[in-house]
């Protein structure tokens, strides 16, 4: 039976801190969904000086520091990238690689997921295309793939699916692909130049918060929430740079702590229905 959390957080920089700390106080079971630090926004600035309370740092100093009150304060936090949220009855299941979490309530605080889409990226998605290696590598077992990405689960995945016995050909992300073929994917094009494979896997940091969540509603560039930072979908909230401008560091942990006592409410609430 799996466990199942009141709350997961998807993200792991200001806002998804923020509200690990709220929820902990209100004495809630917290699992975290995050990548590597590197990939906050915050880790790329150079300084800041516009927090209150801490002297003037660097965004990875700051980082570092969120990070480690993140791991002082969830119950488990999961390194890896939650790829896609089924809601159930009466509450949600969050995709990571071949695992699956549960939860009563969500919050999230993923940051900027701009996501470029390669031109036959969605055509091929499942005739072809996979975002995980776990969970269809072994459909290409003495295949040839191509990875596509350029973190580090992108070179994990790589270095997987060669151990299963795959042809891999690693490609960096940030090139100008062209995923073609006929019923499945037999080719990734790049600059007139045709890499014959039988599958395509595209590893980014980030999936859009646009694909994370069915029924979420987005507009400007943001979730759409409500004051209390309330969602589309009854039981997420969403806190961060994900909600839109300002990207601002106090903005996103003003947000966390609102989204962590609003989806504690609600489970209070859902509690007394029941
Ligand atoms: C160069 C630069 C300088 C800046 N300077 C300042 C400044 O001086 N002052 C200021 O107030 N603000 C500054 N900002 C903005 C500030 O860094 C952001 O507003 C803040 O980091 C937003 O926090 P967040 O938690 O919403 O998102 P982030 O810090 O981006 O954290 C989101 C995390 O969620 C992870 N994630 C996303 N999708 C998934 C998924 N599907 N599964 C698992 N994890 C996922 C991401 O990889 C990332 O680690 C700066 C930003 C940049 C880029």
């Amino acid at each position: 039976m799996l466990d199942c959390y009141d709350i997961i957080v998807i993200g792991g920089g200001a806002a998804a801190t923020s509200a690990v700390l709220t929820a902990k106080n209100r004495g809630k079971s917290i699992a975290v969904i995050t990548n590597g630090e590197e990939t906050s926004s915050l880790f790329k600035a150079e300084r800041i000086t516009n927090y209150p309370g801490l002297p003037p740092m660097s965004g990875s100093e700051m980082t570092v520091l969120f990070r480690r009150q993140i791991e002082e304060n969830a119950d488990v936090v999961i390194r890896g990238r939650a790829l896609n949220v089924l809601p159930m009855d009466e509450s949600f299941g969050v995709a990571v690689g071949n695992d699956f979490y549960q939860c009563r309530s969500l919050i999230i605080a993923a940051g900027i997921t701009r996501e470029k889409l390669y031109p036959g990226e969605s055509e091929y998605l499942g005739r072809g295309v996979s975002y995980c290696a776990t969970c269809d590598g072994m459909l290409y077992r003495g295949k040839t793939v191509a990875v596509i990405g350029n973190g580090h689960e992108a070179e994990e995945d790589a270095a997987f699916l060669e151990s299963i016995g795959c042809r891999v050909i690693r490609l960096r992300e940030n090139g100008r692909y062209e995923i073609k073929g006929g019923v499945k994917a037999n080719c990734v094009l790049f600059r007139g130049e045709e890499f014959a494979v039988d599958g395509v896997f595209i590893i980014k940091d980030t999936v859009s918060v646009t694909r994370l969540v069915p029924g979420l509603s987005y507009e400007n560039g943001g979730i759409v929430t409500e004051r209390d930072m309330s969602t589309s979908v009854p039981g997420v909230f969403a806190a961060g740079d994900c909600t839109g401008k300002p990207y601002q560091l106090a903005k996103a942990v003003g947000e966390g702590n609102i989204a962590a006592l609003s989806a504690c409410d609600y489970l209070s609430r859902v509690s007394a229905l029941a």
